[in-house]
Protein backbone atom coordinates (compact mmCIF):
# COMPACT_ATOMS: atom_id res chain seq x y z
CA UNK A 1 0.00 0.00 0.00
CA UNK A 2 1.28 3.52 -0.84
CA UNK A 3 0.62 6.51 0.59
CA UNK A 4 -2.44 7.37 -1.84
CA UNK A 5 -4.08 4.50 -1.23
CA UNK A 6 -3.42 4.90 2.74
CA UNK A 7 -4.93 8.70 2.24
CA UNK A 8 -7.82 7.03 0.02
CA UNK A 9 -8.93 3.70 2.39
CA UNK A 10 -8.41 5.17 5.57
CA UNK A 11 -8.55 9.08 5.54
CA UNK A 12 -11.20 9.81 3.16
CA UNK A 13 -14.23 8.79 5.38
CA UNK A 14 -15.84 12.42 5.50
CA UNK A 15 -15.97 13.16 1.52
CA UNK A 16 -19.28 13.12 2.06
CA UNK A 17 -20.35 15.11 4.56
CA UNK A 18 -18.73 18.02 3.37
CA UNK A 19 -20.59 20.55 2.17
CA UNK A 20 -21.18 21.15 -2.22
CA UNK A 21 -19.58 24.39 -1.71
CA UNK A 22 -16.49 23.14 -0.03
CA UNK A 23 -13.61 21.07 -0.70
CA UNK A 24 -12.34 18.31 1.36
CA UNK A 25 -9.58 15.58 1.01
CA UNK A 26 -8.19 15.25 -2.32
CA UNK A 27 -6.80 18.61 -3.51
CA UNK A 28 -4.22 20.83 -2.66
CA UNK A 29 -5.96 22.79 -0.24
CA UNK A 30 -9.44 22.52 1.51
CA UNK A 31 -12.12 25.14 0.82
CA UNK A 32 -14.61 25.35 3.54
CA UNK A 33 -17.04 28.38 4.25
CA UNK A 34 -17.66 30.80 6.86
CA UNK A 35 -21.22 31.76 7.55
CA UNK A 36 -21.29 35.91 7.64
CA UNK A 37 -19.95 37.47 10.56
CA UNK A 38 -17.92 34.15 11.96
CA UNK A 39 -14.34 34.74 12.83
CA UNK A 40 -12.11 31.48 11.78
CA UNK A 41 -11.13 29.59 15.18
CA UNK A 42 -8.01 27.68 14.62
CA UNK A 43 -5.91 25.28 17.06
CA UNK A 44 -3.14 22.60 16.56
CA UNK A 45 -2.44 19.45 19.06
CA UNK A 46 0.55 16.95 18.30
CA UNK A 47 0.02 14.14 19.83
CA UNK A 48 3.20 11.76 20.27
CA UNK A 49 3.44 8.11 20.97
CA UNK A 50 4.77 7.59 24.41
CA UNK A 51 4.96 11.03 25.19
CA UNK A 52 0.99 11.91 25.06
CA UNK A 53 -0.28 8.76 24.93
CA UNK A 54 0.90 5.11 25.57
CA UNK A 55 2.55 3.44 21.93
CA UNK A 56 0.81 0.14 22.69
CA UNK A 57 -3.13 2.18 23.07
CA UNK A 58 -6.20 0.82 21.53
CA UNK A 59 -5.90 2.79 18.16
CA UNK A 60 -9.07 3.37 17.87
CA UNK A 61 -9.28 5.62 21.66
CA UNK A 62 -5.79 7.36 20.32
CA UNK A 63 -7.62 8.54 17.30
CA UNK A 64 -10.64 9.74 19.05
CA UNK A 65 -8.99 11.09 22.04
CA UNK A 66 -6.28 13.32 19.10
CA UNK A 67 -10.16 14.68 17.64
CA UNK A 68 -11.23 15.14 21.15
CA UNK A 69 -8.77 17.53 22.60
CA UNK A 70 -8.22 19.52 19.79
CA UNK A 71 -12.32 19.71 19.77
CA UNK A 72 -11.92 21.11 23.83
CA UNK A 73 -9.80 24.43 22.54
CA UNK A 74 -12.30 25.09 20.29
CA UNK A 75 -15.28 24.57 22.70
CA UNK A 76 -12.90 26.77 24.61
CA UNK A 77 -12.59 29.50 22.16
CA UNK A 78 -16.89 29.29 22.19
CA UNK A 79 -16.76 28.64 19.06
CA UNK A 80 -17.85 25.55 17.14
CA UNK A 81 -16.18 22.95 14.30
CA UNK A 82 -15.86 23.18 10.58
CA UNK A 83 -13.60 20.64 10.19
CA UNK A 84 -9.97 19.37 10.56
CA UNK A 85 -6.90 18.42 9.09
CA UNK A 86 -5.10 15.55 9.79
CA UNK A 87 -0.82 14.88 9.88
CA UNK A 88 0.10 11.75 10.36
CA UNK A 89 3.57 10.20 10.32
CA UNK A 90 3.66 6.37 10.85
CA UNK A 91 6.55 3.93 11.56
CA UNK A 92 4.76 1.45 9.06
CA UNK A 93 1.72 1.08 7.18
CA UNK A 94 0.13 -1.55 9.67
CA UNK A 95 -3.33 -1.89 8.44
CA UNK A 96 -4.92 -3.12 11.32
CA UNK A 97 -3.74 -0.47 12.90
CA UNK A 98 -4.73 2.15 10.38
CA UNK A 99 -8.19 0.06 10.17
CA UNK A 100 -8.95 1.04 14.01
CA UNK A 101 -7.42 4.30 13.94
CA UNK A 102 -9.23 5.25 11.16
CA UNK A 103 -13.23 3.79 12.25
CA UNK A 104 -12.11 5.54 15.46
CA UNK A 105 -11.52 8.69 13.93
CA UNK A 106 -14.54 8.62 11.57
CA UNK A 107 -16.83 7.96 14.45
CA UNK A 108 -16.04 10.91 16.61
CA UNK A 109 -15.84 13.17 12.88
CA UNK A 110 -19.57 12.39 12.81
CA UNK A 111 -20.19 12.67 16.30
CA UNK A 112 -18.89 16.31 16.81
CA UNK A 113 -19.82 17.13 13.33
CA UNK A 114 -16.73 17.55 12.59
CA UNK A 115 -15.71 16.06 9.03
CA UNK A 116 -11.84 15.67 8.17
CA UNK A 117 -10.87 17.90 5.26
CA UNK A 118 -6.98 17.00 4.61
CA UNK A 119 -3.92 16.47 6.20
CA UNK A 120 -0.63 15.20 5.79
CA UNK A 121 0.56 11.38 5.71
CA UNK A 122 4.77 10.60 5.91
CA UNK A 123 6.99 8.31 7.34
CA UNK A 124 8.20 8.66 10.78
CA UNK A 125 7.83 7.45 14.44
CA UNK A 126 4.30 7.67 15.57
CA UNK A 127 2.54 11.17 16.16
CA UNK A 128 -0.64 12.76 15.44
CA UNK A 129 -0.67 16.39 14.69
CA UNK A 130 -4.73 18.07 13.84
CA UNK A 131 -5.58 21.11 13.25
CA UNK A 132 -9.25 22.21 14.16
CA UNK A 133 -11.03 24.91 12.15
CA UNK A 134 -14.16 26.93 13.65
CA UNK A 135 -15.99 29.60 13.53
CA UNK A 136 -16.94 32.02 15.99
CA UNK A 137 -19.14 35.35 16.29
CA UNK A 138 -16.98 38.49 15.14
CA UNK A 139 -15.88 39.33 18.18
CA UNK A 140 -17.18 37.04 20.69
CA UNK A 141 -14.56 34.51 21.41
CA UNK A 142 -13.63 33.71 24.70
CA UNK A 143 -10.56 34.82 25.71
CA UNK A 144 -8.08 34.14 28.41
CA UNK A 145 -7.68 37.82 29.09
CA UNK A 146 -11.22 39.20 29.76
CA UNK A 147 -11.13 38.82 33.91
CA UNK A 148 -12.00 41.67 36.09
CA UNK A 149 -11.32 41.34 39.88
CA UNK A 150 -14.51 39.65 41.76
CA UNK A 151 -15.06 37.31 38.74
CA UNK A 152 -16.66 33.94 40.28
CA UNK A 153 -14.18 31.49 39.08
CA UNK A 154 -16.33 27.84 37.89
CA UNK A 155 -14.89 24.81 36.26
CA UNK A 156 -17.38 22.57 34.06
CA UNK A 157 -17.39 18.67 35.30
CA UNK A 158 -15.10 16.93 37.96
CA UNK A 159 -11.10 17.06 37.97
CA UNK A 160 -8.76 14.64 38.17
CA UNK A 161 -10.31 12.36 36.75
CA UNK A 162 -7.99 11.69 33.72
CA UNK A 163 -4.66 11.64 36.05
CA UNK A 164 -6.04 8.99 37.65
CA UNK A 165 -7.18 7.35 34.39
CA UNK A 166 -3.63 7.49 33.55
CA UNK A 167 -2.45 5.82 36.98
CA UNK A 168 -4.58 3.01 36.23
CA UNK A 169 -2.95 3.01 32.84
CA UNK A 170 0.26 2.48 34.71
CA UNK A 171 -1.23 -0.37 36.15
CA UNK A 172 -2.22 0.79 39.53
CA UNK A 173 -5.57 -0.71 39.23
CA UNK A 174 -8.19 -0.55 36.83
CA UNK A 175 -11.31 1.81 37.05
CA UNK A 176 -13.69 1.64 33.53
CA UNK A 177 -14.58 5.19 34.43
CA UNK A 178 -11.43 6.81 34.79
CA UNK A 179 -9.73 5.24 31.96
CA UNK A 180 -12.58 6.32 30.47
CA UNK A 181 -12.08 9.73 31.72
CA UNK A 182 -8.52 9.89 30.03
CA UNK A 183 -9.32 8.09 26.59
CA UNK A 184 -12.37 9.92 26.08
CA UNK A 185 -12.43 13.33 26.92
CA UNK A 186 -15.92 15.26 26.69
CA UNK A 187 -15.44 18.68 24.41
CA UNK A 188 -17.15 21.03 26.19
CA UNK A 189 -18.79 22.16 22.96
CA UNK A 190 -22.21 23.22 24.01
CA UNK A 191 -21.24 24.62 27.50
CA UNK A 192 -18.61 26.90 25.14
CA UNK A 193 -20.84 28.49 22.87
CA UNK A 194 -23.51 28.90 26.00
CA UNK A 195 -20.64 30.73 28.20
CA UNK A 196 -20.20 33.07 24.98
CA UNK A 197 -23.29 35.01 27.14
CA UNK A 198 -21.67 35.18 30.42
CA UNK A 199 -17.94 34.48 30.78
CA UNK A 200 -15.37 37.12 31.06
CA UNK A 201 -12.65 34.73 30.61
CA UNK A 202 -12.17 31.24 29.50
CA UNK A 203 -9.93 28.39 29.38
CA UNK A 204 -9.59 24.37 28.86
CA UNK A 205 -7.80 22.67 31.54
CA UNK A 206 -4.88 20.79 29.73
CA UNK A 207 -2.12 20.93 32.36
CA UNK A 208 -3.46 20.84 35.69
CA UNK A 209 -6.10 23.54 37.51
CA UNK A 210 -3.65 25.47 38.60
CA UNK A 211 -1.10 25.94 35.69
CA UNK A 212 -4.10 26.84 33.13
CA UNK A 213 -5.55 29.23 35.21
CA UNK A 214 -2.38 30.99 36.10
CA UNK A 215 -2.69 31.63 32.09
CA UNK A 216 -6.05 33.59 32.48
CA UNK A 217 -4.70 35.27 36.02
CA UNK A 218 -1.74 36.67 34.21
CA UNK A 219 -3.59 37.45 30.97
CA UNK A 220 -5.67 39.14 33.00
CA UNK A 221 -3.30 41.10 35.11
CA UNK A 222 -5.15 39.56 38.28
CA UNK A 223 -4.47 36.70 40.40
CA UNK A 224 -7.05 33.68 41.02
CA UNK A 225 -7.61 32.35 44.47
CA UNK A 226 -9.34 28.52 44.46
CA UNK A 227 -10.70 27.01 47.78
CA UNK A 228 -9.62 23.63 47.49
CA UNK A 229 -11.97 22.29 49.22
CA UNK A 230 -14.67 23.22 46.52
CA UNK A 231 -13.26 21.06 43.94
CA UNK A 232 -15.54 19.06 42.14
CA UNK A 233 -14.06 15.43 42.44
CA UNK A 234 -15.77 12.65 41.34
CA UNK A 235 -16.93 9.48 43.63
CA UNK A 236 -14.36 7.19 41.25
CA UNK A 237 -11.51 8.93 42.15
CA UNK A 238 -12.19 9.21 45.46
CA UNK A 239 -12.48 5.83 46.36
CA UNK A 240 -9.25 4.98 44.15
CA UNK A 241 -7.17 7.58 45.42
CA UNK A 242 -8.71 8.85 48.71
CA UNK A 243 -9.52 12.58 49.28
CA UNK A 244 -5.83 14.03 49.29
CA UNK A 245 -4.45 12.55 46.38
CA UNK A 246 -7.67 12.76 44.61
CA UNK A 247 -7.15 16.54 45.48
CA UNK A 248 -3.38 16.63 44.00
CA UNK A 249 -4.42 15.46 41.23
CA UNK A 250 -7.63 17.45 40.31
CA UNK A 251 -5.31 20.48 41.23
CA UNK A 252 -2.46 19.84 38.97
CA UNK A 253 -2.74 16.46 37.25
CA UNK A 254 -3.39 17.09 33.81
CA UNK A 255 -5.61 16.02 30.51
CA UNK A 256 -9.01 17.09 31.80
CA UNK A 257 -10.73 18.71 29.19
CA UNK A 258 -13.03 20.69 31.49
CA UNK A 259 -13.75 24.61 31.11
CA UNK A 260 -12.21 26.84 34.15
CA UNK A 261 -13.95 30.38 33.26
CA UNK A 262 -14.91 33.08 35.02
CA UNK A 263 -18.04 35.07 35.30
CA UNK A 264 -19.04 38.35 37.13
CA UNK A 265 -20.83 38.10 40.07
CA UNK A 266 -24.11 39.35 38.84
CA UNK A 267 -24.16 36.89 35.54
CA UNK A 268 -23.30 33.98 37.52
CA UNK A 269 -27.08 32.76 38.56
CA UNK A 270 -28.19 32.83 35.05
CA UNK A 271 -25.36 31.13 33.83
CA UNK A 272 -25.43 27.87 36.48
CA UNK A 273 -29.67 27.76 35.27
CA UNK A 274 -28.39 27.99 31.79
CA UNK A 275 -25.77 25.57 32.05
CA UNK A 276 -28.14 23.08 34.27
CA UNK A 277 -30.49 23.71 31.35
CA UNK A 278 -27.69 22.14 29.11
CA UNK A 279 -27.46 18.97 31.61
CA UNK A 280 -23.62 20.61 31.82
CA UNK A 281 -22.52 20.27 35.60
CA UNK A 282 -20.44 23.68 37.04
CA UNK A 283 -18.42 24.34 40.37
CA UNK A 284 -17.91 27.17 41.61
CA UNK A 285 -14.32 27.31 42.86
CA UNK A 286 -13.02 30.58 43.81
CA UNK A 287 -12.68 34.11 42.55
CA UNK A 288 -10.25 36.73 40.90
CA UNK A 289 -8.33 38.92 43.44
CA UNK A 290 -6.45 42.00 42.44
CA UNK A 291 -2.79 41.24 41.17
CA UNK A 292 -0.06 40.99 43.95
CA UNK A 293 2.53 38.77 41.75
CA UNK A 294 1.37 35.28 42.95
CA UNK A 295 -0.97 33.51 39.94
CA UNK A 296 -3.06 30.76 41.82
CA UNK A 297 -3.22 31.12 45.49
CA UNK A 298 -5.05 27.77 46.89
CA UNK A 299 -6.89 27.81 50.60
CA UNK A 300 -7.92 24.94 52.58
CA UNK A 301 -10.96 24.98 54.74
CA UNK A 302 -9.28 26.77 57.24
CA UNK A 303 -7.99 29.12 54.76
CA UNK A 304 -4.94 28.19 54.98
CA UNK A 305 -2.61 28.53 51.79
CA UNK A 306 -1.81 25.25 49.98
CA UNK A 307 1.65 25.58 48.67
CA UNK A 308 2.79 23.52 45.06
CA UNK A 309 6.37 22.56 45.46
CA UNK A 310 8.69 21.41 42.07
CA UNK A 311 8.54 17.81 42.33
CA UNK A 312 4.13 17.99 43.07
CA UNK A 313 2.94 19.26 46.14
CA UNK A 314 3.56 19.81 49.53
CA UNK A 315 1.09 20.73 51.98
CA UNK A 316 2.02 24.04 54.32
CA UNK A 317 0.00 24.82 56.76
CA UNK A 318 0.78 27.97 58.83
P1 LIG B 1 0.22 17.75 -1.53
O1 LIG B 1 1.43 17.01 -2.01
O2 LIG B 1 -0.42 18.63 -2.53
O3 LIG B 1 0.46 18.40 -0.19
P2 LIG B 1 -0.65 15.24 -0.57
O4 LIG B 1 -0.20 14.28 -1.58
O5 LIG B 1 0.15 15.39 0.68
O6 LIG B 1 -0.90 16.64 -1.27
O7 LIG B 1 -2.13 14.87 -0.15
C1 LIG B 1 -3.13 14.59 -1.11
C2 LIG B 1 -4.48 14.92 -0.53
O8 LIG B 1 -4.73 14.05 0.55
C3 LIG B 1 -4.60 16.35 0.02
O9 LIG B 1 -5.90 16.79 -0.21
C4 LIG B 1 -4.35 16.15 1.49
O10 LIG B 1 -5.02 17.16 2.24
C5 LIG B 1 -4.96 14.79 1.73
N1 LIG B 1 -4.32 14.07 2.85
C6 LIG B 1 -3.03 13.65 2.95
N2 LIG B 1 -2.82 12.99 4.12
C7 LIG B 1 -4.00 13.01 4.77
C8 LIG B 1 -4.45 12.51 6.03
N3 LIG B 1 -3.62 11.87 6.87
N4 LIG B 1 -5.73 12.73 6.36
C9 LIG B 1 -6.56 13.39 5.53
N5 LIG B 1 -6.22 13.86 4.34
C10 LIG B 1 -4.95 13.68 3.96
MG1 LIG C 1 1.35 17.11 1.33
Amino acid sequence: MNEFEVIRQYFSFSSASVSDADLGVGDDCALLSLAPGEQLAVTTDTLVSGVHFPGDGDPYLIARRALRVNLSDIAAMGATPLGFQLAISLPEIDSDWLEEFSRGLARDAAEFHCPLVGGDTTRGSLSITITLLGQVPHGKALLRSGASPGDLIYVTGTLGDSRAGLACLQGDGSRDFLLDRYWLPEPRLKAGTALRGYASAALDISDGLVQDLGHIARASGLDALIAVERLPLSRDILAFAGSETARQWALAGGDDYELCFTVPVEQAGDMEKTMAGLGVPVTWIGEMTAFSGTPVTCIDVRGNAVLMGDGGYDHFRS
